[in-house]
């Protein structure tokens, strides 16, 4: 099975589709991760990427395919994808197209997580993860219950990412709503989309998710 999470920044594409992988025989492919990732190992892919993520905006449409690409690769027959992140565009929903029929994929679901954006950038600009597991906490929500101490872990190091800052997650809204919510009639023509409140807790938006998997 190969499905979509699709929502806002902050909408919370990155904790559930850790849920299902930890549920379910799928991988989590996301390519805010990948790009982060190829950031921080300083390679010349993360140092040409970096400012365009920093200001929120969206990197090169060939770019991410190409390392969905490589993702695709790598995974078995048998594993399913959970793309978070991914597409962002319709050049990118055409490509992943292309990339599942060309190893006998296709999507099965598209999940959309509907939510209030005055109440994302609230999420976004309190969030941070532990260093060392990366489980979430946020400055309002959720800290720590001993403070500077993972409850998961035990790890005293936490990190924010550089682009959850207000007027970065400003732009990265504005992007969605231009470029990335259109691309849902085309799944919607297919049928496969469904649309859930991403406003519960973590766990009723799982509960959600987990019926729409089984059907
Ligand atoms: P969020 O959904 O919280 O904004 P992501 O981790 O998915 O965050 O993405 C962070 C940044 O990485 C984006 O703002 C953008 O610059 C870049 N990025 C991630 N995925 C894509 C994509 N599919 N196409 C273009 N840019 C992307
Ligand atoms: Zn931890």
């Amino acid at each position: 099975m190969d499905i979509i999470l699709l929502g806002p920044p902050g909408a919370g594409k990155g904790t559930q589709a850790q849920r299902i992988e930890a549920n379910h025989a799928m991988v989590q492919l996301s390519t805010g991760d990948m790009l982060r990732a190829a950031v921080k190992s300083g390679s010349d892919l993360g140092k040409q990427v970096q400012a365009v993520m920093d200001a929120g905006e969206l990197v090169s449409d060939d770019l991410v395919s190409a390392l969905i690409n490589d993702r695709l690769d790598q995974l078995g027959p048998d594993a399913g994808a959970i793309f978070d992140g991914y597409p962002r565009t319709e050049a990118q929903a055409r490509s992943l197209d292309d990339l599942l029929a060309q190893r006998g994929r296709q999507l099965d679901h598209v999940i959309e997580l509907q939510v209030d954006e005055d109440a994302l950038v609230d999420r976004i600009t309190g969030r941070f993860t532990c260093a060392r597991c990366g489980e979430g906490y946020h400055d309002r929500y959720k800290l720590p219950q001993v403070e500077n101490t993972c409850d998961e872990c035990g790890g005293h190091e936490f990190k924010r990412r550089p682009d959850d800052n207000e007027q970065t997650v400003r732009t990265r809204m504005a992007e969605y709503r231009a470029k990335t919510a259109p691309i849902l009639p085309i799944y919607d023509q297919r049928g496969i989309v469904s649309r859930i409140d991403g406003m519960g807790s973590m766990d009723a938006v799982q509960a959600e998710i987990e019926r729409i998997l089984r059907d």
